[in-house]
């Protein structure tokens, strides 16, 4: 079902570098959208400050424009207090000539009120002085508040500046490399790359644990083999990305170490099993141990060194090696370990010293038989 793309050079070495080529286009085509995004961002950013000073700058000239008013006012206020005392020396000469009381007392009734016009008038003024205080306060927080922001935009700008030249710069040279990198892959792989890239924004995925890890999905084992052997180049069937394996990356023991003559061989189907993971989870090194009873499985995680338990007893239907399949995938050793589920139950929180100890001796055995057979010269240097 996985195709395969016929290329015109089939050789195995040829095909391997080409993947690799694709790889780093990969990570080359990110590189420049990511430089292409930041500098796209820098005069948004700017422009941002921009119009937070273009706010304060508002607001100073608010501050300014009053003061002006109140001055204006002020001015107002004071000739019109002229006025009046022009008015009332006005009355007062000509009270010097009235002829009747009736006269005189109309004058001075004037003068009462011109006077008491003068009095509001200089505590409209006075009111002026104080409220004078405050926006005098307003104008001068805001010029600091300008003075800062300015500072502060010109900074920016700056940098935004230099910012861009680099980004331009490296732009540049990941654009050359890029050019590079698709010279070395054939017009039809690249055109497939470019098709997936623009439908799903990367075109490679790399096969772990028997999936492709972009989509998830569980490859066949004809296809798993075809990836695993860099022989050719393959798709996945679901996402349609170019997959490729990194061995490296892989840590794999396909089936449980397989014991030898000294050590007895834990029995596959046994309803009761341990199991030794070097990093589980974040946990690291623990041992596991399931057990299968009226068609349930029980599944207790004990910490390696100490043998206290982590976390819940799990319970799942079924037999265990179905029921929790996650646990059979990655770096495993199977231990020799039987005790009945009453006394595991016993333990409690913490599995007893001898237990402990006696899983720990058969990782050892299993270790020192898995070294023995291998014969790796690293492995029996130990
Ligand atoms: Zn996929």
């Amino acid at each position: 079902m996985s195709h395969v793309l016929k290329l015109g050079v089939s050789s195995q070495s040829q095909m391997l570098p080409e993947l690799q080529n694709l790889l780093e286009l990969q990570k080359t085509d990110r590189e420049i959208l990511r430089l292409n995004e930041e500098i796209a961002a820098l005069p948004k950013r700017v422009a941002a400050i921009e119009q937070k000073l273009a706010g304060t700058k508002a607001v100073l000239e608010q501050a300014e424009a009053a003061v002006k008013a109140d001055d204006a006012a002020r001015r107002k206020y004071e000739s019109t207090i002229q006025d009046l005392q022009q008015k009332i020396s006005k009355y007062r000469d000509q009270s010097l000539e009235v002829k009747t009381n009736e006269q005189y007392r109309a004058l001075q009734h004037e003068i009462d009120f011109a006077q008491q016009e003068i009095r509001a008038t200089e505590d409209k003024i006075l009111d002026m002085m104080v409220s004078a205080e405050t926006r005098e306060k307003q104008v001068k927080a805001a010029e600091a508040d300008l003075k800062a922001e300015t500072r502060e935009i010109e900074k920016e700008k700056e940098e935004a500046r230099q910012r861009s030249a680099e980004d331009q710069q490296q732009l540049a040279e990941w654009t050359a490399k890029r050019d590079q990198l698709r010279a070395g892959v054939s017009a039809d792989l690249l055109r497939h790359y470019d098709r997936v890239v623009k439908l799903r924004k990367t075109g490679l995925s790399e096969v772990r644990d028997h999936k492709c890890t972009a989509c998830q999905v569980m490859l066949r084992p004809q296809t798993y083999n075809e990836v695993r052997s860099g022989e050719q180049v393959v798709i996945c069937d679901s996402c349609q990305r170019i997959l490729y394996f990194d061995p490296a990356a892989e840590v794999v023991v396909e089936k449980p170490t397989t014991p030898a003559r000294r050590r007895p061989r834990p029995k596959a189907d046994a309803p009761q099993g341990w199991y030794y993971r070097p990093e589980y989870r974040e946990h690291g090194e623990v041992l596991l141990g399931f057990s299968n009873a009226n068609s349930m499985a029980t599944r207790r995680i004990y910490d390696f060194n100490t043998g206290r338990q982590i976390g819940d007893i799990v319970l799942r239907e079924g037999d265990y090696h179905l029921a929790f399949p996650e646990d059979f995938s990655g770096d495993y050793i199977r231990l020799n370990g039987s005790w009945n589920e009453a006394e595991v139950e016993s333990w409690g929180n913490e599995m007893p010293m001898n237990a402990l100890d006696s899983l720990h001796a058969d990782l050892q055995a299993a270790r020192t038989e898995n070294s023995r057979r291998h014969s790796e010269p690293a492995e029996a240097a130990r």
